[in-house]
C-alpha cells in the first residue's frame, strides 16, 4: 500500500512557520510582489478570500485587501523539504519526492511492519506527528490507497491536515462525490474526450471497458485510467532506460595510437553524458570494459552519488587505469592490444526525484550543462567548450569528440570509424 504526503500551502505555511506575525494571516508568496507580481502559493487563509495560485498581485489584493504579499524564499523551503524526507525516509526505504512539497511512501516492502489499515493510519499520525516536530505550523494530508494515483487523490480529498483512505470497499462512494477533472491529470481536454465517448463520470470511467477508454483517449492513457481506478500501479514505473553503453571496436590505426584510444575513451564518456543530459537521467552506478585481442576482459564498476558529468566518469575511470598501471609496474591497459572499449552508466535516477533533493549550485550546474548542450547543438560543438576541456590539456581530444559528437545526427558512427578510422569534424 501506498501513502502519498501533500504539504499543504507549503510556500506560505513554511513562511508562517519562521514568523509568528504571519500566522492565521492571508499570504501570497510571490517570486516578485510588485504591483504586477503573481501570486505562486496562496495561504490556506488567503484561499478562503478566492486567491489562487497564478493570480496577479493586483487582482489578489483587490480580492483580500489584508493579504500580506511576501517573496520567495527557496533556501527555508528546500530546507524543510529535506527534514521532511528524511523523517519519510525512517518508515520505509522507498520514499519517492514527487516535487517539493510531496512525497509517495511505498510500504509495499514493509509488509511485515504495517500489516493492515490500522497500522497505516497509525504510521500516517505518527507522520504528522513529525512534521509537526519540524515546524509547528507545518501541515500535510495524507492519503492511503493501494495505488500511487489512488493514493493521490486521497490526499486530494480533505485540506488542510487531511488523512482519507481508499480501499475497493469505499471506492465508488468516494468517485461519486467527483467529477473528472478532480481527477490528477485529467484536464478539460481530456475530460472532453471522455465526456464526448460517453464516460462523464469518474465511477463511468471505472467500470469503462479498457478498450473503449483507449479509443476514447486516442492513446494507451486511455487503459492507464482503467488500471488507476482498478487498484492496479502504473505511475511507479522506473525509468525505462535501466542502463545504457558506449562502445567502440578499435581499428589497427586506433590501437597503435596511445592518443587515438585515450580520445575515444574520453568520447564514450562525453557520449554518455549527452544522453543522459537528453533523458534527464544521472547514474548512480557506472563502469569500463576493456576487450583485448587475445580474448581477456578488463573490467571496473564504481557506485556513487547521482552524476551525468562525462568529464567526472571520465576522470574517475582513468584513475583506475593509472592505479592498475602504478600496481603493475607501469603496464598500462589501455596497449594495443585491445580490441574494444565500452563504458556503461546504470541505476539511474530522474532529475525532478533529484533536484528538489539538491542544492542550488547543483541545479544550476545541471541548467549549464543543459544550456551548454543546447547551444553546442545550435551553432556547432566547438563554438562552446568548458574551460576544464582545455586547461586539462585534452584539447585535441575534445576536438575529436567535439567532431564526433555532431557528425552523430548525421552517419552511422561505427561506418564513420570503419570507413575513415579517424573521428574528425566534418565541418572541417
Ligand atoms: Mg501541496
Amino acid at each position: 500500500m501506498i501513502l502519498f504526503i501533500d504539504m499543504n500551502s507549503f510556500f506560505a505555511t513554511c513562511e508562517q512557520q519562521y514568523n509568528y506575525y504571519l500566522r492565521g494571516r492571508p499570504v501570497g508568496v510571490c517570486v516578485y510582489t510588485g504591483k504586477y507580481g503573481a501570486i505562486i502559493a496562496p495561504s490556506i487563509e488567503a484561499k478562503r478570500f478566492g486567491v489562487k495560485t497564478g493570480m496577479r498581485l493586483n487582482d489578489a489584493m483587490q480580492l483580500c485587501p489584508d493579504l500580506v504579499p511576501l517573496e520567495t524564499n527557496s533556501g527555508r523551503y528546500r530546507e524543510v523539504h529535506v527534514k521532511i524526507m528524511n523523517v519519510l525516509r525512517k518508515y520505509s526505504g522507498d520514499v519517492i519526492p514527487k516535487s517539493i512539497d510531496e512525497a509517495i511512501v511505498d510500504l509495499q516492502h514493509h509488509k511485515h511492519l504495517y500489516k493492515n489499515l490500522d497500522d497505516m493510519k497509525r504510521l500516517a499520525n505518527q507522520i504528522k506527528e513529525d512534521i509537526r516536530g519540524i515546524g509547528d505550523y507545518l501541515k500535510c494530508s495524507i492519503g492511503i490507497a493501494p495505488n500511487a494515483f489512488l493514493a493521490k487523490l486521497a490526499s486530494d480529498l480533505q485540506k488542510p491536515d487531511g488523512l482519507s483512505i481508499i480501499t475497493p470497499e469505499n471506492i465508488d462512494e468516494v468517485l461519486s462525490r467527483l467529477k473528472l477533472t478532480d481527477l490528477p491529470g485529467i484536464a478539460d481536454a481530456m475530460s472532453n474526450r471522455l465526456i464526448n465517448a460517453g464516460i462523464d463520470t469518474p465511477l463511468k470511467l471505472r467500470y469503462a471497458d479498457p478498450a473503449v477508454l483507449k479509443v476514447a483517449c486516442q492513446s494507451i492513457v486511455g487503459v492507464y485510467w482503467h488500471y488507476r481506478l482498478n487498484f492496479s500501479e502504473v505511475d511507479l514505473s522506473s525509468n525505462p532506460y535501466k542502463n545504457m553503453q558506449a562502445m567502440r571496436q578499435l581499428s589497427r590505426e586506433q590501437r597503435a595510437s596511445p592518443e587515438s584510444i585515450e580520445n575515444i575513451f574520453i568520447a564514450l564518456c562525453m557520449k554518455l553524458e549527452k544522453r543522459m543530459v537528453a533523458q534527464g537521467v544521472y547514474c548512480k552506478e557506472f563502469g569500463m570494459n576493456i576487450a583485448y585481442q587475445n580474448g581477456q576482459r578488463w573490467k571496473y564498476s564504481s557506485k556513487n552519488a547521482p552524476i551525468q558529468e562525462g568529464t567526472v566518469i571520465y576522470h574517475t575511470l582513468k584513475a583506475q587505469l593509472d592505479k592498475y598501471a602504478k600496481e603493475h609496474g607501469g603496464k598500462t591497459l589501455l596497449h594495443e592490444g585491445i580490441a574494444g572499449i565500452g563504458i556503461n552508466v546504470s541505476d539511474f535516477v530522474t532529475a525532478d526525484v533529484l533536484q528538489v533533493e539538491l542544492f542550488e549550485d547543483n541545479v544550476k550546474k545541471d541548467h549549464l550543462r543543459k544550456a551548454v548542450y543546447d547551444l553546442k547543438d545550435r551553432f556547432g560543438y566547438d563554438k562552446l567548450m568548458r574551460a576544464m576541456e582545455l586547461k586539462e590539456g585534452h584539447s585535441a581530444a575534445y576536438q575529436d569528440l567535439i567532431g564526433f559528437g555532431s557528425i552523430k545526427d548525421m552517419y552511422n558512427e561505427e561506418e564513420w570509424v570503419k570507413n575513415g578510422n579517424k573521428i574528425q569534424n566534418p565541418e572541417d
